[in-house]
């Protein structure tokens, strides 16, 4: 039995995880990234197994970062069951149609300026009709009953309280006539949350797997809370502007109706007109109109007595372009609930350049404002802003409260642990690192069971109560050398074998590497330059005769620059190596111009000072170096292997000056730049061990080598 991480490891988004078990794949969730541009790319290379070869999907909720990523399932082969609960499912037919929508917009928006540049174009991860085709798989669950999905695996969707639909998932498998029983908690939500059930306390499992969004924090109390709220609508209708609140279309928008309705209600603010202007979010809430039995017991009675939040005269719900900008026009009075919940895209944008220079107007943030976003601009104390490339003044109040979320904090997550009787392993995911790392520290000291963060990609052996990571079992000699800092990784196939970072990325700032920290390659780049030369001569665009160059070893990039005159070695190599690599996350940049996710190189000088390689390099001249990650140089050695970077014949004389014994090795070097890439074809296996210092690479990499040949 094996419990496989692919997302929502000491991160939030991509929520997936694998269970490999008597010859089934199950997969648990299978959500989009967000968050940094490399995390965002997992959303477009090949998923990390074949998914034709999965045989079902358990889906814990509608949320994007657990469903996002279905209809590419579904597009790429995957053809069995998606369990889901009935909520669930029909949220996911507006979610992920809406998310299809959104994926081609974009790529639309790119192709444009590709075009102009004659660069290929993209295709869209998924389209909006790959969601209605995916939508035919789904299965739906009633919540507590139990199910035989399989002989020997049986599950049970109970109330995860964290939006309407949301499911706990508990999974028991029986192997070799004995049962382990597993727990996904999915997204727990608040114990006193509007419309929705309370989390349902479950009291056994041999292996939980719990979130920790909040796992280090406590939210506000939700008294409190509806009385900021009340402030701010009686302030705002007093001053006689409008109150404009960017929301989530799914959760916290009927979160917001709710609250209102309350406080109306308790003539705590007066009857005024909301509108509701987002279709997504007039879409869910039509939802979850249909399914009003699983609200909790407050909610159920408001709607019997005639008092629904989602349908009262003054709330009104736009359907057209027109609705919502004759909303434009009103100077006052209104409440404007509009998505998206950041205010960087959607109808709430043109809403802020109607409302934010007067001084009457309020703008009340209710959600997470991502850095960079419009809404965190406000909430930062911008004066000026711009909004479709206009500048627009900021006179509107800006407010914020928080604790409208949908995720336990710390004291109830930890309220939902306590009930458990027997525990026999504990996984937490779905956070920060630090919230991870944080809270598994908490439920070590109050629960007293075995708690692991897994990384992105580990695996677990699953045996009885003991829980072996994968990577540890077969890796676990390693020595690291205490100055190393860099990744390691093996992978066979597309499949992760061991992935490990170690030291620091910027050590001025504290920035740890990360498995997605670009590294640079330093004298490694000619290599990259002759895959282009190679590709470049395969196309009949070059004499091969170019590749003949004089001298022990030509500088490749120098031969590039005289074939091809007319365009730059840097786009070149773009190009034509690493885009038909699939190398989506390497790119050239001048040292002075690196991205934050970038390491910078450590070098010791003659006195033994360590200094930061930008001055080394800088006295060599200014060239543009190249970053790359440990995850593209998978997939390098993929597309190289099977034939679908050159052909095979072709590929083997090129590589022949880097075999070593049965590998292809290629090294790099620099100031504080040591990395070192290879492969064998015939095991299926590459390794990487990118570093920026200068100790222990070749050890490592040979040690590396040494392990993996162990278990052949
Ligand atoms: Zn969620
Ligand atoms: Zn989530």
């Amino acid at each position: 039995m094996q419990l496989q991480f692919l997302g929502a490891a000491e991160t939030t988004s991509g929520a997936c995880y694998l269970l490999r078990v008597g010859g089934r794949q199950i997969l648990v969730d299978c959500g989009l990234f967000h968050g940094p541009e490399e995390l965002k790319q997992r959303n477009y290379g090949d998923f990390p197994f074949e998914p034709r070869e999965i045989d079902a999907v358990l889906l814990t909720h509608a949320h994007i970062d657990h469903s996002g990523l279905l209809p590419k399932l579904v597009k790429h082969g995957f053809t069995g069951p998606i369990y889901a609960t009935a909520v669930t499912c029909d949220l996911c037919s507006i979610m992920l149609a809406d998310s299809g929508f959104i994926q081609e917009a974009e790529v639309e928006r790119k192709n444009r300026k590709r075009i102009r540049r004659g660069q290929e174009l993209l295709t869209p991860i998924y389209t909006a009709q790959d969601a209605a085709d995916a939508m035919n798989q789904f299965r739906r669950m009633v919540y507590d009953e139990e199910v035989e999905i399989f002989p020997d695996l049986r599950v049970r969707f109970r109330d995860a309280g964290h939006i309407l639909g949301a499911a706990i998932v508990e999974l028991w498998v029986t192997e070799g006539g004995k049962t382990t029983k597993f727990v996904f908690s999915g997204d727990l939500g608040n114990l006193d949350q509007p419309i929705i059930q309370d989390p349902t306390f479950i009291t056994e499992a041999d292996v939980l797997v719990v979130e920790a969004t909040y796992g280090t924090r406590a939210h506000e109390n939700r008294d409190d809370r509806m009385e900021r709220l009340a402030e701010v609508v009686n302030s705002t209708m007093e001053r006689g502007g409008n109150l404009l609140i960017p929301a989530f279309a799914l959760g916290r928008t009927q979160d917001l109706l709710y609250s209102l309705r309350v406080l109306q209600d308790e003539g705590r603010i007066p009857n005024l007109n909301i509108y509701i202007d987002s279709p997504l979010a007039t879409k869910a809430t039509e939802v979850f109109q249909q399914h009003a039995r699983v609200f909790d017991y407050e909610t159920r009675t408001m709607i019997k007595d005639g008092r629904s939040p989602f349908a009262a005269p003054h709330v009104h719900y736009t359907e057209t372009v027109e609705e919502s900008m004759r909303l434009n026009s009103v100077s006052g009075g209104l409440v404007i609930i509009s998505a998206s919940g950041m205010a960087d895209a959607g109808r709430i944008k043109h809403h802020l350049k109607h409302n934010l220079w007067r001084k009457q107007a309020t703008v009340l943030l209710v959600g997470y404002q991502a850095q960079g976003t419009l809404g965190r601009r406000l909430q930062d104390g911008a004066k000026e802003v711009r909004i479709h490339g206009e500048l627009v003044k900021v006179e509107a109040q800006i407010e914020t409260i928080s604790g409208f979320s949908a995720h336990a904090d710390q004291g109830a997550l930890l309220q939902w642990l306590r009930r458990f009787r027997h525990i026999g392993q504990v996984f937490v995911t779905h956070g920060e690192k630090e919230s991870c790392h944080g809270f598994a520290e908490v439920i070590r000291e109050e629960l007293k069971v075995p708690v692991v963060v897994p990384k992105l990609d580990e695996s677990f052996v699953i045996q009885g109560g003991s829980t072996i990571s994968a990577w540890d079992n077969q890796y676990q000699d390693l020595a690291i050398p205490d100055a190393f800092a860099g990744v390691l990784q093996v992978a066979k196939g597309a499949e992760i074998e061991l992935r490990a970072v170690y030291g620091l990325a910027q050590r001025r700032f504290r920035i740890d590497n990360h498995f997605y920290t670009l590294f640079n390659v330093g004298t490694a780049r000619q290599f990259f330059a002759k895959l282009a030369l190679a590709r470049l001569i395969a196309q009949g665009k070059l004499a091969k005769g170019v590749l003949l160059a004089p001298g022990p070893s030509p500088d490749w990039e120098e031969v590039l620059s005289e074939s091809v005159p007319d365009t730059s070695y840097v786009d070149v190599v773009t190009r034509e190596a690493l885009a038909p690599a699939g190398m989506v996350q390497s790119a050239y940049y001048y040292l002075d111009q690196i991205p934050s996710t970038a390491a910078t190189g450590y070098t010791t000088t003659k006195q033994g000072h360590d200094v930061e390689n930008v001055y080394a390099i800088l006295a060599e001249g200014l060239k543009p170096q190249l970053f790359t990650t440990a995850h593209d140089l998978k997939r390098l050695w993929q597309t190289l292997a099977k034939g679908e970077f050159l052909a095979e014949s072709v590929v083997k004389t090129l590589l022949s000056q880097y075999l070593e014994e049965s590998l292809y090795v290629v090294e790099g070097t620099g100031p504080g730049i040591h990395v070192l890439f290879g492969a064998s074809f015939e095991e299926e296996r590459s390794f990487a061990v990118l570093s920026n210092g200068e100790v222990g690479v070749r050890s490592l990499f040979q040690q590396l080598f040494d392990l993996a040949s162990k278990v052949r």
